[in-house]
């Protein structure tokens, strides 16, 4: 036997020891023998052992060198398995030619950084089910007009589908953690890349940095007084947070077209 390690805070360790929720991730991933799966963070393999049952071809990005010795030593039979060690942030996702399926239960602190991952990448990626924390999962599905849309809600649904799954409480891992989670599941639909998508963000992020006020204020502190003029009325009146996302591409792409900042 092993001795067992304790857990890493520091790398968002929370193992899975549901089986039942295991078993519903793995349907809710609805994987088949031609898909090819990428498990981010597997740990000691409490989701990989269920997929690898379904027949698809896995890439496992594991960071903690420990968890990914022993996974390589469990799946060293099954060809269709491939564990990595290291860093799910710098993976490179190869060109493809069947759906990438991403799934995960994921350390929490990254949640942010791997979801732009995902985007930046989302022309190789098919969908993603990821268990996340309660309160970024609602920030992430949240509607225009109430107050857990935001930056991230707008850039994540211009380009994809997104739904909050089922709730998972924290007995259900070892340790637990302080907060609920939230499977969620995203799929990409807007997979071209969008001309300027960095500077979108950067717009975005400082339009809601005045989500409060008439959003034709921030127009005007970015690309001059005049410029209001080529808003349609209800986006001069209005206020950032009430508009879709694609609503809010479109302005941005209309006013970069024509003033410029
Ligand atoms: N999927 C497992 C483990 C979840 S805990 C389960 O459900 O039980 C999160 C896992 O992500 C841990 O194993 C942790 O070591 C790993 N991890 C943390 N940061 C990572 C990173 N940047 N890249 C890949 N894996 C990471």
């Amino acid at each position: 036997m092993q001795p067992t390690r304790p857990a890493k805070k520091s790398l968002g360790q929370n193992f899975l020891v549901d089986e039942n929720i295991a078993h519903k991730i793995v349907d809710a991933v609805s994987a088949s023998p031609a898909d090819l799966l990428i498990e981010i963070g597997p740990g000691k393999g409490a989701l990989t052992g269920l997929l690898a049952d379904t027949g698809a071809r896995i890439v496992a990005i594991e960071k903690d060198g420990h968890l990914a010795e022993d996974l390589k030593m469990r799946f060293s039979g099954n060809p269709k398995v491939q564990i990595v060690s290291g860093d799910f942030l710098e993976y490179e996702f190869e060109d493809r030619t069947v759906p990438v399926k991403v799934v995960g239960n994921i350390p929490y602190n990254l949640t942010s950084r791997i979801v732009s991952r995902l985007v930046d990448n989302r022309v190789k990626i098919d969908s993603a089910v990821l268990m996340m924390q309660e309160e970024v999962a609602t920030r992430l599905a949240g509607l225009p007009g109430t107050k857990e849309y935001g930056a991230i809600s707008v850039r994540l649904q211009l380009v994809a589908a997104v739904e909050k799954l089922f709730l998972v409480a924290p007995g259900c891992f070892r340790p637990r953690p302080r907060v609920d989670s939230r499977m969620v599941r995203i799929v990409f639909q807007n997979r071209e890349p969008l001309k300027d998508e960095d500077g979108f963000v950067m717009f975005v992020k400082s339009a809601f940095g005045m989500r409060r006020k008439m959003f034709r204020h921030f127009v005007a502190s970015r690309y001059g007084k005049g410029s209001i003029e080529i808003l349609e009325d209800r986006f001069r009146t209005g206020r950032i947070e009430t508009f879709a996302p694609d609503e809010i591409y479109n302005m941005f792409a209309l006013l970069e077209k024509n003033v410029r900042p």
